[in-house]
């Protein structure tokens, strides 16, 4: 048992045990580190489709086990009035995980420095060092990582920038079973203002005849989701007579980055530092970069030994690696949360008739979007009529960087 007596101090303290902070604590595991979770257990309650490159996660060097439920080869894109491009490859490309198993994985090996029910109510900087506020005392750090996720609570309090409001979408999701018609290895994404405006809804098979069903929108998921199950033309056949399993909901963050997720001794990670692609609200394989980045960067500050702790290269690396990435992300994102359904189907139309879902079968990676959204820029019939949309989203997005 690693943990200390409440008001000892750590070299390291990571507030949250979701992907995030667990990635990081795996990296760290030989230094002096907490992490601190709220809830009675690691992985719940559960927010998240679970749906992960295999790419990604060999990038990251954490191939889950026990928590895999599915995997899928590609997905499958439905327009507003039903149109359909299907990207897919011969290889599975992604998997389905239950998250909250997933979570409980990565926290396998460092459960000794998780202390479960102990919320961090206070921060405060005393003599250089962090002091932690919790329900039952207190903690301090020579190094602060909030891995709050998207709440941005302990953020604000320590003075990072507010997200922008308008890419964070609530959400809401159902695994239900007994479905119909269900191909278990393509995943579903639908397109349209009157089924999920500013998003999209998905299906992610788990198996035959179960999966998760969601949707993010700028207001009301719940009321456009029961709307979806209920009267999308071609989802509805399949799951009008499916019985629900399980409920949840959440936020997806679409944000990129919008402020600097570094200060002195204390960093940002994870959703909380606007680590997912604005294109899905993906942030798992995104959050386990980021770790990687910011333990070698703790690890060579408290070499120093020197007395003052400076994390900012954490923020710059970040952009070096990412911020290309995430900047065409967040311009694709915004571009798709103005134009309008008739634009839409055009597109998927275009696309189709360009053989764009072989070009995507071949460049797509499902995290580095980049090559692929770099090959639509650079084919302007398939936009030219919505110019002006990509111009302001372009534009806002350079604002927000
Ligand atoms: C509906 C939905 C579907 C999604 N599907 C996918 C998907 O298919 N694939 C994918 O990659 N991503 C998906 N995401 C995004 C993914 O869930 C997040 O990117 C990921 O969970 C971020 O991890 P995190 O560690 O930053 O935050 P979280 O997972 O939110 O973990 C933060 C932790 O911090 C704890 N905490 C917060 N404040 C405190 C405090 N003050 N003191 C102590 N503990 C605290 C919380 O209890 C929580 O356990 C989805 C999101 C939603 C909403």
């Amino acid at each position: 048992m690693n943990l200390k007596n409440i008001g000892e101090e750590y070299d390291v303290a990571i507030v949250g045990a979701g992907p995030a902070g667990l990635f990081l604590a795996n990296l760290i595991k030989d230094l002096d580190f907490i992490v601190l979770e709220e809830h009675r257990e690691v992985g719940k309650p559960l927010h998240c489709a679970g749906l992960l490159s295999l790419k990604g996660l060999k990038r990251i060097g954490f191939m889950p086990q026990k928590s895999i439920q599915n995997k899928v080869r590609g997905a499958i894109f439905i327009s507003p009035s039903g149109l359909k491009l299907i990207v897919e490859s011969r290889r599975d490309e992604a998997v389905v995980v239950n998250r909250t198993f997933f979570d409980k994985e990565l926290a396998e090996k460092v459960s000794d420095n998780i202390k479960l029910r102990t919320k961090v109510v206070k921060v405060a900087k005393r003599s250089g060092k962090w002091i932690l506020k919790t329900g039952s005392g207190s903690i301090r750090s020579k190094i602060l990582v909030d891995a709050e996720g998207f709440r941005y609570n302990l953020s604000t309090k320590l003075g990072f920038e507010k997200p922008p409001k308008d890419l964070l979408l609530p959400a809401i999701q159902v695994e239900l079973e007994k479905i119909r018609d269900l191909n278990r290895d393509l995943v579903e994404i639908y397109l349209g203002s009157k089924w999920a405006p500013g998003f999209f809804a998905w299906i992610i098979p788990l198996s035959e005849d179960e999966a998760r069903v969601g949707l993010a929108a700028r207001e009301l998921p719940f009321s456009y989701l029961k709307n979806f199950l209920g009267k999308h033309p071609i989802a509805s056949s399949k799951l009008k007579k499916a019985k629900v399993k399980r409920i949840l909901g959440g936020r997806v963050v679409l944000t990129g980055i919008y402020g600097k997720i570094a200060k002195k001794s204390s960093i940002l990670i994870g959703d909380v530092a606007g680590q997912t692609k604005p294109t899905t609200g993906g942030g798992v394989v995104y959050s386990g970069i980021a770790a990687h980045i910011a333990s070698n960067i703790i690890r060579e500050e408290l070499a120093k030994n020197s007395g003052e702790i400076v994390l900012e290269e954490y923020d710059k690396a970040w952009r070096r690696l990412m911020g290309r990435e995430l900047f065409l992300m967040k311009t694709a994102r915004r571009f798709m949360m103005q134009i309008n359904d008739k634009d839409y189907d055009e597109m998927i139309k275009k696309m189709k008739e360009i053989g764009f879902e072989s070009v995507a079968e071949r460049d797509g990676d499902m995290d580095f979007q980049y090559k692929i959204l770099k090959k639509i820029i650079m084919t302007p019939s398939l936009y030219i009529s919505q110019l002006p949309y990509l111009l302001t989203a372009f534009i806002k997005s350079l604002l927000t960087s």
